[in-house]
């Protein structure tokens, strides 16, 4: 065998050797938050599904209410935390469901907006980005 056909043949056995392409199976890493803001709670979800057909919302394990996904980046506050929870549910219902925010500032390029931390700051943040609210059925 010369040495052409030892090297066509290692290459087949190679080929026949190699991995099939992996289906690639999204993990727990693209679980989303779903939040009652009825019941001051918050489940993390996974769907066998790419994460942008994931549901606008599901309904609350514990009220039956409307629990509404915040994404993956969403931490809940305490239970306990009525100001916090507040906070969330004027954002909610003015179409911020955590989704990231871009704002373009001066012609240096898009930054990431960072979320308020109070109710007050909530309402000024609602008026500035509201042309990046998105409606969903609460
Ligand atoms: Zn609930």
């Amino acid at each position: 065998m010369d040495k052409q056909s030892r090297m066509e043949l290692r290459r087949k056995v190679g080929l026949r050797d190699l991995p099939k392409p992996q289906v690639k199976i999204l993990g727990p890493e693209y679980a989303m938050s779903f939040a009652c803001l009825n019941c001051k709670t918050s489940n993390m979800r996974h769907f066998d599904k790419a994460p942008c057909d994931y549901p606008d919302t599901m309904e609350c394990p514990i009220c039956n209410g409307v629990a509404v996904n915040l994404g993956r980046h969403f931490k809940p506050p305490k239970k306990s935390d009525d100001a916090q929870w507040k906070k969330v549910k004027y954002l909610v219902e003015h179409g911020f469901v955590f989704q990231t925010i871009y704002e373009q500032r001066d012609d240096s390029g898009y930054y990431k907006v960072s979320y308020p931390r109070s109710l007050a700051e909530a309402k000024e943040f609602v008026a500035k980005y509201k042309d990046k609210a998105v409606s969903i059925a609460l």
